[in-house]
């Protein structure tokens, strides 16, 4: 099955759908069995999507959570309230206190800040790694090393990772590998293929597609699967059932959003390549990218979203790009239907262990589903304020 009959098919067992095409929303705290031997079943079974209890999840949860193990490879997958807490759960089910991990560099921030603040409470050891280490990764680990933890490409700075070479490392000394995945979305990489022990979406971005839900999965291989489901379960993770269906709803039609997404990103990063004013252009898929041999060999497309570095900029020139801007809104997140924009003036200040190389500031841009020629205006226009405030 090609990978755009999969999306289709995925998670629609008709165990969840019955006559419809879509699972229903099955809203449940309490299961109810009429018999001892149905109940002994559905506890034996309860790991494995058989109805047992409502934080375990309904039809409407497995349809999900299988959909995503179709679509990414793995054996099995926990949902979330968001990313951040997929993040959170994936690392805590297999780190103790003690334990030594492994960061990328260009992590996800809020991924930072839960290593600097609540991990080191905790009494687990973080190393930032460089994002580009490859194989070298082997030279930072420690007797006590147990997860190397992994984003590729960076969600603002779009580094490429060589996940197969890091991953192969991690097997020969025994440790997890957990990747944050949601650049890729479930389509664009499968990271299990590349050796990967855990991979992690937040939903909230392409999954769901729409900027109304807040969502997390974390898969796993078979290996590591029956962990990660237990400390789920331990730590109480669930997911309301009408944000399991949003998400499944909106997984049907990611492949077609993603396509989109990708032509009028590449086009506007190919018109922002030739601006004066533009000293990088961040963006896997583009040749002149450092990591786009690497993007080639592992990933099948892009998405909309990639990063930008100007020459120079003040704050006040930035903010004159921004604010006039009739399509691309100020906000945080990405991966839904409309164009976003932010700014970060001095990256080097979510570094630790790289030097980051310019010295611009940098705009990160989520290119939406609007007509990309409206935002092409947009941009030229931002540009004008820019130069005008300069
Ligand atoms: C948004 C995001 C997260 C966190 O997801 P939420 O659903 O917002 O909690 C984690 N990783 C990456 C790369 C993200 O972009």
């Amino acid at each position: 099955m090609k990978k755009d009959t999969r999306l289709i098919h995925a998670g629609r067992s008709k165990n969840y759908t019955g006559n419809v095409v879509n699972p229903p929303v099955v809203r449940a705290s309490t299961i109810v069995f009429d018999t001892f031997a149905e109940l002994k079943h559905a506890t034996q079974q309860r790991g494995n999507r058989v109805p047992f209890y409502g934080r375990r999840g309904t039809e409407t949860h497995f349809a999900l959570q299988e959909a995503i193990c179709e679509l990414e490879g793995g054996s099995g997958c926990a949902l979330y309230p968001c990313g951040a807490a997929a993040v959170s759960g994936a690392l805590l089910a297999f780190l103790k206190s003690g334990d030594h991990l492994l960061m990328v560099d260009s992590a996800y921030e809020p991924t930072r800040a839960l290593c600097d603040k609540l991990l080191a409470g905790l009494g687990i050891e973080t190393t930032y790694y460089d994002p580009q280490i490859g194989a070298a990764v082997a030279g930072l680990i420690k007797p006590n090393t147990r997860v190397i933890f992994l984003e590729s490409p960076g969600s603002l700075t779009f580094e490429m990772q060589d996940i197969p070479a890091i991953t192969a490392v991690a097997r020969q000394h025994n440790i997890v590998t957990i990747l944050d995945n949601t650049w890729a979305s479930p389509i664009l990489c499968r990271p299990f293929e590349l050796g990967v022990d855990v991979s992690v979406q937040s939903a909230t971005k392409y999954i769901v597609g729409h900027s109304d839900v807040m969502l997390g999965t974390a898969s796993a291989n078979e290996q590591h699967w029956p962990q990660l489901r237990e400390h789920s379960y331990l730590m109480g993770y669930c997911a309301s059932a009408d944000d399991a269906y949003t998400a499944l709803r909106g997984l049907r039609t990611l492949s077609v959003r993603l396509k989109q997404h990708e032509q009028s990103a590449l086009k506007v990063a190919n018109w922002l390549a030739q601006r004066p004013e533009v000293a990088s252009v961040l963006h896997p898929a583009l040749p002149s990218h450092p990591g786009y041999s690497i993007f080639q060999r592992d990933f099948s497309g892009s998405n909309g979203l990639f990063s930008f570095v100007l020459k120079q900029g003040s704050q006040q020139q930035v903010e004159a790009f921004i604010e006039g801007m009739a399509h691309f809104k100020m906000g945080f997140s990405w991966g839904g239907y409309e164009s976003l924009i932010t700014a970060t003036m001095k990256v080097q200040n979510l570094r630790t262990a790289t030097t980051w190389p310019y010295s611009g500031p940098l705009i990160r841009l989520h290119i939406g589903l609007e007509d990309v020629e409206d935002l092409l205006a947009d941009l030229e226009a931002a540009f004008s304020r820019f130069n005008q405030a300069g």
